[in-house]
């Protein structure tokens, strides 16, 4: 019951705190601030960026509001597994900012170098530089390059990981589409912390999917560095029904941590000496904040990730620096689009609280996961969080999973719902 309290007022401010600022309080302070309206430019246009300029644009007559990203479109990670497993086209899961909605917006297609967060400018490579009096970063994720020997993270032969919006999709799926009968696919799954924790065994379940589709026999070996790993009932369940001794999972102790790669041999070893040799690997690599955040020394020596104040979403330490997405140390809160979007609404709501002088909202989270396991079948997970009583950190609520069934239209049901909740997500930030 309290928690559906929680759910509902947070609900509330979100759809009602925006618009109740913009009724009152701008007219008042259009006239106060009109000659001196704040830079405010946001780093990354992906899931966390676009959704804060969707809030933010609505107060942009009385900010400078810019927005940089190295791509002009934007492919989503949601859904592109479905790319993968031929269930969907490119295309559809590529988008365009729609300008149109954006006309006091400053669009800037370049890849920031360099943070300056004394002198609050960002630098391009050709040295040019963007002055900031508030800074939004929301760029994704960074790599580790140094936890299997011999795998390069920008190595164009090997298979790429896919994991972002700039790894190359129609060479991954024309990799697969080359293999014959009784070949073997290794997928090897991270470490904690990662992005979308559920999607290395959606992806095995999609490609396996689209070679049952193709009546060609495959082997799918996910040698996972972890021992355990989320909705992991469910995608049994669906394995040992549709892919029955096709997809095998081996947990970190068993030997499924990958520490050595040699492209030449299409081979792997564990971190207990084996060997396992495939027709094609599919290496999705440890993971870190995007490199821009550590080009810029905005992390503390050793830290992966950001550390934020969880009800601003300030960089500690750099108060005109706020980071959103998976870039940040979110706590209970996994690495998703839907933690992304449900964060950057409470980002924007509080720097709008900020700019205008009022109190902040105090803040609740929201995320769903889908996983598909065919092209009609998915489950999910959905948890609430806030702050915990220090509130100094994000912490789970509660949580609730789709029951583990097989004979049931429920699967089905939320496959529906999953394509309802990406094309709901993708129209408000991006269409
Ligand atoms: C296979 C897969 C499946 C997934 N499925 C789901 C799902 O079903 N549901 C879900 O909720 N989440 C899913 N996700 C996770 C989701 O994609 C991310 O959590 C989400 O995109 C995070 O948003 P972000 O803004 O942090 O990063 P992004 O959306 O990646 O945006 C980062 C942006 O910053 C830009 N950028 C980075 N550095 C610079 C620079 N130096 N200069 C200029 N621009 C820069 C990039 O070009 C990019 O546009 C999935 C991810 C993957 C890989």
């Amino acid at each position: 019951m309290i928690k559906d309290i929680h759910k509902r007022k947070f609900i509330f401010n979100l759809l009602t705190g925006i618009t109740y600022i913009s009724l009152s309080k701008l007219l008042f302070l259009k006239k106060v601030n009109a000659k001196n309206k704040p830079n405010v430019v946001i780093l990354g246009s992906g899931i966390g960026g676009a959704s804060c300029l969707k809030y933010l644009n609505k107060i942009s007559d009385l900010i400078n509001l810019i927005v940089i990203d190295k791509n002009k479109k934007i492919r989503t990670g949601p859904f592109s597994n479905l790319v993968i497993g031929d269930i969907m086209e490119e295309a559809d899961i590529t988008f365009f900012l729609n300008k149109k909605k954006y006309n006091n917006v400053k669009f800037i297609f370049d890849e920031a170098k360099y943070i300056d967060s004394n002198k609050k400018f960002i630098e391009f490579s050709d040295g040019n530089k963007i002055n900031f009096d508030y800074l939004i970063i929301s760029p994704g994720i960074g790599y580790k390059e140094n936890i299997i020997d011999g795998y390069r993270i920008n190595d164009k032969v090997s298979v790429p990981h896919c994991w972002d919006g700039d790894g190359d999709l129609n060479y991954f799926k024309k990799r697969l589409g080359v293999l014959e009968n009784n070949s073997l696919i290794i997928i090897s799954s991270p470490d904690y912390p990662y992005r979308c924790p559920p999607a290395p065994y959606e992806r095995a379940s999609l490609i396996s999917n689209y070679f049952k589709k193709k009546k060609i026999n495959v082997k799918v070996l996910i040698l996972d560095s972890k021992d355990s790993f989320t909705k992991q009932q469910n995608f049994f369940k669906e394995w040992s029904f549709y892919y029955k001794n096709t997809i095998e999972w081996v947990s970190r102790k068993n030997g499924g941590k990958v520490v050595f790669f040699d492209r030449k041999s299409n081979l792997v070893k564990n971190d207990q000496g084996e060997s396992f040799k495939a027709d094609f690997i599919n290496i999705i690599p440890d993971q870190k904040a995007a490199p821009i955040i550590f080009n810029s020394n905005l992390v503390s020596n050793n830290d992966d990730w950001c550390q934020i104040n969880p009800i601003t979403f300030q960089l500690i330490n750099f108060k005109d620096i706020y980071v959103v997405g998976d870039s940040i140390n979110a706590w209970d809160m996994p690495k998703s689009a839907f933690s992304a979007n449900s964060q950057a609404k409470v980002l924007s709501l509080n720097l709008i609280n900020r700019i205008l002088e009022k109190d902040y909202i105090d803040p609740v989270f929201l995320n769903t996961c889908y996983s598909f396991s065919k092209d009609d079948r998915a489950f999910s997970i959905s948890a609430w969080y806030r702050l915990n009583s220090s509130e100094d950190r994000i912490v789970s609520l509660g949580s609730s999973e789709s029951q583990v069934r097989l004979n049931s239209t429920e699967t089905i049901k939320e496959a529906k719902h999953a394509y309802g909740w990406y094309k709901t997500l993708v129209n408000d930030i991006f269409l």
